[in-house]
């Protein structure tokens, strides 16, 4: 679950990294009154989940109240990659000397938390993993003893060399660590840390990524959750007993078991598609279920077209092509479907497809299912 950076900074406040003090506005008039309280320049931040708002325009500075007031009004309302700006975070402005950045992740190769700590601060550190990543230095700790106070300042001198940042930074680091141990993180990042022009260390920007399978031990941050339209769908598809998960592709896939459905996204790909989602319908053949899955995936207008792949082995396919036909002849669809039966009663289920005069392109083997539908999906 992502959080946003008022949330993140409000989290890391409580473990002693130092945070600029500030407050979020949802109208421009609240950006001035805060503006107003904090006095000086301050800084107008899009509160969105996802990075890189700075050089889409989202990171603000304001001399005063009233530019506060201009800047968060041009702010509120625009969209970052896809994302509605609702709220704005000003924050009193930090007079920067120099940018570092300071992150830890669960690292699923080593099965530990990774330190990640670089002099190349404030841009995108994604990229500099790609093309410099001897820019990036790496500490795995073990989560058995936890990070010692050596070990954060070690961190801390591959940042800086002046004693005094050096235990500031160390500080941080700590601090870091046992925020990202405590709330059951899987990313907790600070980029840029910063060294202002007066020698203060300052935590800019603040990004964290909670384990979802950690949230049952924390009623309070489950709290942060904000739902955008896309995980809504994903919610409710679990309240349904479906497994979905919204990609960026444009075709739809149903399938039966999470193996198959990780195969079948595989294969779109292998022949040059891109999956609009992953949806495991599970083991029953419920015709409810295949008509909520469909419900689900044509009222996404991304999708372009949809493949069923279903294995029928306890699901038996008579059954799914029954809930398909029952499901497709309540709605209206006009878009490419691709299905695949295969496996217990596959002739019956595809005699009932064949019987319903539905639109359908059926096919026998994997390779054909993902090649016809990319084929209909991009309009050959
Ligand atoms: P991001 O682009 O989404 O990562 O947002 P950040 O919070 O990291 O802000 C982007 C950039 O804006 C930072 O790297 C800084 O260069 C700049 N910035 C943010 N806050 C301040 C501030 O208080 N003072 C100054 N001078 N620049 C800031
Ligand atoms: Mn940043």
């Amino acid at each position: 679950m992502k959080i946003y950076e008022y949330q993140a900074k409000g989290i890391f406040k409580n473990y002693g990294i130092p945070v600029p003090e500030g407050d979020v506005a949802e109208t421009p008039e609240q950006a001035k009154q805060i503006a107003e309280k904090l006095g000086g320049t301050v800084v107008v931040k899009a509160q969105v989940h996802i990075g890189g708002r700075g050089k889409a325009g989202g990171v603000k500075l304001a001399e005063n109240p009233d530019d506060a007031y201009e800047k968060a009004s041009k702010i509120i309302g625009m969209e970052i990659k896809g994302l509605e700006v609702k709220r704005v975070l000003i924050t009193r402005g930090v007079d920067i000397q120099s940018e570092s950045y300071i992150g830890i992740i669960i690292d699923r190769k080593s099965k530990k938390p990774v330190f990640m700590v670089s002099k190349a601060g404030g841009i995108d550190i994604e990229q500099v993993a790609r093309e410099t990543p001897e820019k990036i230095y790496k500490f795995p700790v073990d989560p058995v003893y936890g990070l010692f106070p050596h070990q954060a300042r070690l961190l801390a001198y591959k940042l800086y060399d002046d004693p005094k940042i050096v235990k500031e930074a160390q500080k941080t680091i700590m601090g870091l660590y046992n925020a990202f141990i405590s709330i059951d993180a899987s990313l907790a990042e600070i980029n840029p840390f910063v060294v202002a022009k007066d020698g203060k260390t300052w935590a800019v920007d603040a990004k964290v990524v909670l384990d979802d399978n950690g949230l049952i031990k924390h009623p309070e941050l489950e709290k942060l959750r904000d739902v955008t339209p896309a995980e809504e769908k994903e919610i409710m598809a679990k309240k349904m007993g479906l497994s979905y998960i919204r990609l960026n592709g444009d075709i739809g896939c149903v399938v039966n078991g999470a193996g198959l459905a990780m195969t079948t996204m595989d294969v779109i790909k292998h022949f040059g598609g891109e999956p609009a989602n992953f949806l495991d319908i599970g083991g029953s053949s419920n015709p409810e279920k295949v008509k909520n899955a469909m419900n689900i995936l044509f009222s996404d207008k991304h999708v372009k077209g949809v493949w069923f792949n279903i294995f029928g082995g306890i699901t038996r396919c008579d059954d799914v092509a029954k809930g398909m036909v029952e499901a497709l002849k309540g709605m209206n669809i006009s878009l490419p479907l691709v299905v695949r039966l295969t496996g217990t009663n596959e002739t019956e289920g595809k005699e009932i497809l064949k019987a319903s005069g539905l639109s359908i392109t059926s096919a026998d083997t994997m390779s054909e299912g993902a090649q016809k539908i990319i084929q209909l999906v991009r309009g050959g």
